[in-house]
């Protein structure tokens, strides 16, 4: 990180050894020697060097929101299966089920391109904080900070993606005390190289999701390509490997028990510097909420999927997205409880207040956080309104594309820099992909059915909470005959779900829009009214936020005295960690490694445990090869760390103390997904597909020998030679 504002100045360690999803420049400020002491072999300065603002971290890519690793100069990326289920679903038919089957390129000429695919390969970080803080004119009220603060990002960003292929982004670091521009290379050409069949990649389905013990090869192998020339470039056949500076070579040993290991990667959000006050919202009223309309959402398309093949394919990668939220939002509740989560931040944020008032330049983190307590109090008055409203147009497929192509229309009228993110120029190819990818998910009779129920619902709001746009469309009170004609009409008339026709609304203004008399669009425009206004509240709200949370925050890590790992924000982390069991419940004690013989136990021939033959007969056979763990007297297939994760450090490389890849992260256990809001050392946990379950594919399985050879791991005779 270039000229980085420390957000510590100690050099020290941590208070938890697992704790902390660190920041590049902050392992350079950790004790070196407690580094060492944990088994980080290379020195820190190989992991990141300053002055060039990279290092063996920027191995670690962005795979559309998940994370990613080279694992060989010759632009070979491992992420997890479900990071790249598109690409494999985008080349599946019938007849050629490669989401089934699974797929192995031969040679590189078979590999597949997965459009709307991207890599992002990390290549600097600028502090930007001076910059950003400069922008807010004096005086500015909560929402002109946040348009200042707003309109100075889009400035950073457009002046840093001049250089030809680059994304960057502006990140806030604890709640605005610190800013940093993060400046990524975007490589536009992945094609896949290798995908397991379902049955290994999302062995256990949703079952086992969020849970160990554990025999999923949740992995997959993509590679990046650019031009002959090594700038990045759309497909194109001529295109060569991209040359990755940085990778992390295959360990072909593993790891054992207590060994040292690092998870890097993307991790998206976490929320540790909530107020207690604001923790207990969560636990008492919005999550049970958003699980109580979340289970209504996933029985409907349950139900509505059963009746048609055709619709169960078309709400498959919806349901799936649900379930996991729910699933996870289930574990939440469940951690929160038995953790004493938000009991622990209240004592916590008691000894922060006691020890602030006593100190005279920390009296403005006590005025903060009262503020912040009255800011919470009006979201929590709002949140039934504005949840209801974004499931509308998020989860119900048609309102949300008509509202996008309503919006896309009013929010292009305006000169790029004046409108919201997610509608500027360089987010528009996105936007039209994604218009385009949403096709295969709609389903018609599971969507009306889904507006039903939220119609429903909004129709119970009490006075003052009222969704106006719901209100002029279906009335005020529910009339269940009534609205569900309405809600036929709006689609029997409708051209939105057509998608050449919503690819013309794209390019239209919004008088052309409200010509065509389309009932649904209608609908997305007065839908659209609200989500304007509601996006203003929230502007406001982030503007207060700027000013309060960084105040308290800065009382925070005064108390703390130790290094503090910021809160996930979806920049590069790196979380140091052991290889451990733990006990879920009294009594009961898990060890941290799976093996095949495990993967066979569960084996029933019903999905989601139905082992494809060629894995079944090769475990049976006990057809090891060099991948036996001698201790464990089989292949090992997962593992358990205590790294600090979350969502988006799916498909993070997990890492010994050499830098060299030992597996891929997955997921969390159930007892440890609550950990987005408070570590605990006691089950913090995370899994890894083990790397000898992934060379024990590609070798006894698959045989990939071009790709074993590739990866440094065959030597010897080429595969037709030893035929
Ligand atoms: N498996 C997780 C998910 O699907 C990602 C990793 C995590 O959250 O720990 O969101």
């Amino acid at each position: 990180m270039k000229k980085t504002l420390l957000l510590l100045s100690l050099v020290a360690a941590p208070a938890l050894a697992g704790e902390g999803k660190w920041t590049p420049q902050q392992v350079l400020e950790l004790d070196p020697a407690w580094l060492k002491a944990q088994g980080l072999q290379v020195p820190p300065k190989r992991l990141w060097d300053p002055k060039r603002g990279t290092g063996l971290l920027a191995g670690t890519v962005n795979v559309g929101g998940c994370s990613g690793a080279f694992i060989a100069e010759s632009g070979l990326i491992i992420t997890n299966h479900h990071c790249v289920f598109s690409i494999i679903q985008e080349h599946s038919s019938p007849k050629k089920d490669l989401i089934t089957d699974g797929f192995l390129a031969k040679g590189r000429e078979q590999e597949l391109p997965g459009k709307g695919s991207r890599v992002q390969v990390p290549r600097a970080f600028t502090d930007v904080t001076k910059e950003m803080l400069a922008a807010v004119p004096a005086g500015a009220d909560d929402l002109a900070r946040y348009k200042a603060l707003d309109r100075k990002e889009k400035e950073l960003v457009a002046e840093c993606e001049k250089r030809p292929a680059t994304r960057c982004k502006v990140a806030s670091f604890e709640g605005g005390l610190q800013f940093v521009l993060q400046e990524s290379v975007e490589l536009a050409d992945v094609r896949l190289v290798y995908a397991p069949p379902n049955a290994v990649g999302e062995y256990g389905g949703e079952e086992d999701n969020w849970m160990w013990p554990r025999h999923t090869g949740d992995f997959s192998i993509i590679r990046a390509y650019t031009a002959p020339d090594g700038a990045s470039a759309a497909y194109n056949s001529q295109n060569v490997p991209y040359k990755a500076e940085f990778f992390f070579p295959l360990a072909t040993e593993g790891v054992k028990p207590d060994d040292f290991v690092m998870v890097l990667g993307y991790p998206g959000i976490t929320y540790r510097a909530l107020l207690a006050e604001e923790m207990a919202e969560r636990q008492a009223r919005s999550y049970p909420r958003v699980i109580d309309v979340y289970g209504e959402l996933i029985r409907i398309m349950e139900e509505e999927g059963a009746k048609d093949p055709a619709g169960k394919i078309a709400v498959a990668s919806h349901l799936k997205g649900l379930h996991n939220r729910y699933k996870n939002l289930g574990g939440q509740l469940a951690g929160l409880k038995r953790g004493r989560i938000v009991e622990k931040q209240r004592e916590a944020e008691a000894a922060v207040a006691t020890w602030a008032e006593k100190r005279k330049e920390y009296q403005g983190a006590m005025k903060a956080r009262a503020e912040l307590l009255a800011l919470q109090a009006e979201k929590s008055k709002a949140f039934e309104r504005e949840f209801l409203l974004d499931t509308v147009r998020g989860a119900v497929k048609g309102p949300a594309l008509a509202v996008q192509v309503a919006r896309l229309s009013q929010e292009r009228a305006k000169p790029d820099l004046e409108r919201r993110p997610e509608f500027m120029d360089r987010e528009l190819a996105r936007l039209k992909e994604k218009l385009e990818r949403e096709q295969k998910n709609l389903f018609a009779p599971a969507d009306k059915r889904m507006l039903l129920a939220l119609v429903r619902r909004a129709q119970g709001l009490g006075e003052g909470e009222r969704i106006a746009a719901i209100d002029k469309t279906f009335g005020r009170t529910y009339a269940e005959k009534d609205v569900a004609t309405k809600i036929d009409a709006l689609y029997a008339a409708t051209q939105v779900l057509d998608l050449a026709e919503r690819q013309k609304m794209a390019g239209e203004t919004e008088a052309q829009l409200r010509a065509r008399k389309d009932p649904l669009l209608d609908f997305g425009f007065e839908l659209a009214t609200e989500v304007v206004a509601l996006d203003e509240q929230r502007d406001r709200r982030a503007g207060a936020s700027v000013r309060l949370l960084p105040e308290w925050r800065r009382a925070v890590l005064g108390h703390a005295g130790k290094p503090v790992a910021p809160d996930a924000n979806g920049t590069l982390r790196v979380s140091f960690a052991k290889v451990k069991g733990y006990t879920p419940r009294d009594g009961a004690f898990y060890t941290p490694q799976t093996t095949l013989a495990g993967v066979v136990e569960k084996h029933t021939g019903q999905e989601p445990f139905d082992v494809p033959d060629k894995v079944l007969s090769a475990a049976e056979a006990r057809r090891y090869g060099p991948w036996l763990d001698k201790r464990l007297k089989d292949v090992p297939v997962a593992f358990l760390a205590d790294a600090d994760t979350t969502g988006g450090n799916s498909g993070s490389p997990t890492v010994n103390g050499k830098g060299q890849l030992v597996g891929v992260n997955f997921d969390r256990v159930w007892e440890n997904v609550a950990n987005d809001f408070g570590y605990n050392p006691d089950v913090a946990r995370n899994i890894n597909v083990d790397v000898r379950y992934v060379l024990w594919l590609l070798d006894q399985v698959e045989d990939a020998d071009g790709l074993l050879r590739e990866l440094g791991v065959r030597k010897g005779p080429k595969a037709e030679e030893r035929r």
